[in-house]
């Protein structure tokens, strides 16, 4: 194996600044660097780029721009959300809905609640991904103060149906919380059609940089501050701004929706043109998520009978750069909760492979993809004895 061109496939996982993004933002750490909360004028043009970003981001969703709250990245904006809600209304309940394929910032942050005493519902999902709808609606009870589903998953790429959710969930008077920290920028939001209270947004899934996110909350929602100090975010997220971030963030926001129809043709005639060729190619191969219910730009196989991880080191060998779906925890492999949620056993959700294309993923790149998994996926299965107790048992 020769180190060859290297080719990133793991958009999901984060993307690149891009140009348009680091022009807008250098000026920014260097001339107008002022303290948004400063009153002189360098402070007042700081203050500026904020509220002009923020008013940016708000028309990116068809918000108003007092519902958009700068945080420090999506993991915040999901605590922010799940647990000042709690805190707002624990006087009215504590019971919240959430599904078992949601992100560790979302799982984490109701099992956190949990140990205070909040009792959560964890969502089964179909085959697909999926979270059924009339489930949600069947599991409120009067004492339920939130119900919390991601718009796309991070690993299978399945969309969920959003708005029959939060129909349910106004029906109900329920508050409704979604992660759109994948779904943002690959798929349209219109929060003045959407019944959604809150949505979490991070930038560097958008070629802004790492440690910048957002949280919108509709006008009216009810939620307790996260980030006690000073009175930035009208009063409730403390923190000097991180201006510079901010302005990138809305220039990449900008840009994703300016760009969305271009990139969806593009992402979903490389993630389909994928899909038939490796389960053409490879057998006992499976595709994990919805077929079409799916972000433009992700593709999750099972591979029967081998690791994933084993897939990943090798596919690094080839110059690709992938994720696979389980999570590798100290020295222990763990496979993926969102795997396991859609049925498969442990032995299948070891071996997925998730490739997340992006900005510079080439037509050109899927065919030498397709090469390489062939012969690393036969590589392994030779070497693996559930491939042999397999073989025996079918061919005796
Ligand atoms: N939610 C989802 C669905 C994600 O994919 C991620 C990041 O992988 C996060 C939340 C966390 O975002 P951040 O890395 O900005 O904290």
């Amino acid at each position: 194996m020769s180190a060859t061109k290297r080719v990133y496939l793991d958009h999901a996982a984060t993307t690149p600044v891009r140009p348009e993004v680091m022009d807008a933002m250098l000026p920014v750490f260097q001339e107008q660097f002022g303290n948004p909360s400063s009153f002189y004028h360098r402070g007042q043009e700081a203050k500026r780029l904020l509220e002009d970003a923020r008013q940016r981001i708000a028309s990116c969703i068809q918000a108003q721009s007092h519902e958009i709250y700068f945080t420090s990245c999506g993991t915040e904006s999901d605590n922010w959300a799940i647990k000042g809600v709690a805190r707002a209304l624990e006087k009215k309940g504590r019971h919240i809905i959430t599904s078992k394929i949601e992100h560790h910032a979302v799982l984490h942050s109701c099992e956190a609640l949990a140990a205070q005493g909040y009792d959560i519902t964890y969502l089964d999902v179909d085959a697909d991904g999926r979270v059924d709808p009339q489930a949600v609606r069947q599991a409120i009870r009067p004492d339920t103060i939130l119900v919390t589903i991601m718009m796309a998953n991070n690993e299978i790429g399945t969309i969920q149906p959003i708005a029959e959710i939060g129909s349910i969930c106004r029906e109900h008077k329920v508050t409704f919380h979604s992660d759109a920290v994948q779904a943002a920028g690959a798929i349209p939001i219109d929060v003045s059609t959407l019944p959604v209270d809150l949505l979490s947004f991070s930038g560097h899934k958008m070629y802004a940089p790492k440690g910048v996110g957002a949280l919108y909350i509709r006008r009216g929602t009810r939620i307790a501050t996260f980030m006690d100090g000073g009175a930035q975010e009208r009063n409730r997220r403390g923190g000097t701004e991180n201006v510079p971030y901010i302005v990138g963030f809305a220039k990449a926001f900008e840009l994703a929706m300016a760009e969305m129809a271009e990139n969806t043709q593009r992402l979903t005639a490389l993630r389909d043109d994928l899909i038939e060729k490796v389960l053409q190619a490879v057998p006992h191969t499976r595709l994990n998520g919805h077929r079409t219910d799916r972000l433009p730009n992700n593709v999750n196989f099972s591979f029967e009978f081998i690791e994933g991880e084993s897939i990943l080191i090798m596919l690094d060998h080839f110059g690709f750069e992938c994720s696979s779906g389980s999570a590798c925890t100290s020295g222990s492999l763990d496979p993926s909760h969102v795997l396991l949620a859609i049925g498969l056993p442990h032995e299948k959700a070891h071996g997925s492979l998730r490739v997340t294309f992006g900005k510079s993923s080439d037509p050109e790149d899927i065919d030498r993809l397709v090469e390489s998994l062939v012969k690393i996926v036969a590589r392994l299965r030779d070497i693996s004895p559930l491939y042999e107790a397999y073989l025996k048992e079918t061919h005796g």
